[in-house]
């Protein structure tokens, strides 16, 4: 059977990799240098959201109007302290069956592998660099191209439908994530999620987004099924 043109954005953390808080940690340092004030934790989850949003929140939570030079310049002062902060965490593994599943779509005829993710795309790739992860991923749709998700995943799209030669509308769209956020994305674009619960959702609050898969993580056996052919009746595990 011929496949679908296919393409496939994951998302970063929670779904490719946990770094323990390093990214987050990573943020606020920034934040705390360009304000030259010391940091405190924000409160609020990052999960899902885009980088640029991030810093606006948490410049205004800290009182400061987020505007756009402000947001550049942490967003610059972001991408130094991560280079460290990477190299230092304790904590940074690439989730279970994530490697496996990259293995089996890199390469595929009529399969375009790319990353769909709030992170803006250099930090995304010092990201991935520590786990050797980049080579798998040849484009995708950052958070340094739109504010919203559903309008990065759209780019993230475009250039995976380009890459294959077809009109996007010719192609199956996956977006493998975990939060809500990536399901909504998805849906808004059109395409199928692929849910796993190796981030920081639950597995109820991921099926009340009403992925079209959900699966504890992407070590299931019927994962790359779902990925490829979406051929499984919808998962109701775990
Ligand atoms: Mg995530």
């Amino acid at each position: 059977m011929d496949r679908q043109p296919t393409v496939l954005l994951f998302d970063i953390d929670g779904t490719l990799i946990t770094t323990g808080g390093m990214g987050r940690r990573a943020i606020e340092r920034a934040v705390s240098d360009v304000l030259e004030r010391p940091s405190a934790p924000f409160a609020f989850s990052f999960g899902g959201m885009v980088d640029p949003v991030i810093v606006g929140q948490g410049l205004s939570s800290l009182g400061v109007t987020p505007n756009t030079d402000v947001i550049e310049r942490v967003l610059e002062r972001y991408l130094q302290v991560l280079r460290e902060e990477v190299r230092l965490a304790p904590v940074y593994a690439v989730h279970e069956g994530v490697t496996d599943v990259l293995e089996q779509v890199s390469g595929l005829p009529g399969v375009a592998v790319g990353l769909g993710t709030g992170n803006v795309e250099e930090g995304a790739r010092i990201k991935l660099e520590r786990v050797g992860l980049n080579p798998h991923f040849a484009f995708g749709g950052y958070g340094s191209d739109a504010p919203e998700r559903p309008a990065l995943i759209r780019r993230g799209a475009e250039r995976g439908a380009s890459r294959l030669g077809v009109p996007l509308e010719e192609c199956r769209l996956v977006i493998i994530g975990d939060t809500p956020k990536d399901i909504q994305a998805a849906h808004a674009n059109g395409g199928e999620c692929v849910a796993v619960c190796t981030g920081g959702a639950s597995a109820e609050d991921l099926r009340a987004h009403e992925p079209d898969y959900l699966f504890a993580s992407l070590a299931d056996p019927h994962a790359l099924a779902a990925i490829l052919d979406g051929t499984l009746e919808a998962s109701d595990s775990p």
